[in-house]
């Protein structure tokens, strides 16, 4: 599934400073989390998540994880092997 942020802007509409992105399923204007954005907002790229100097929508971002989880990749620790067997003291 294609997902893109698009903003939601502040009061005052398509002149007004974005206030926040959220993410929505395909190219819709409907967000994940269920708000209705103006369909003529600006779009960015799902990879932009979180790179913006704009606030992403928690609850949005929170569904995008399980839907895209390879977004989560580069915050995730090494592979299991990689990761010490414990972290109990032995001794
Ligand atoms: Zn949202």
């Amino acid at each position: 599934m294609m997902h893109r942020m698009r903003a939601e802007y502040a009061d005052g509409g398509a002149s007004a400073a974005v206030r926040l992105w959220h993410m929505v399923r395909g190219g819709g204007s409907v967000a994940m989390c269920g708000r209705e954005l103006d369909a003529r907002a600006p779009a960015r790229e799902a990879v932009d998540w979180g790179r913006t100097p704009e606030l992403c929508c928690h609850t949005c971002g929170a569904y995008l994880l399980r839907e895209a989880p390879w977004l989560a990749d580069e915050h995730r620790p090494g592979p299991p092997g990689e990761q010490p067997e414990t972290a109990w003291p032995s001794g």
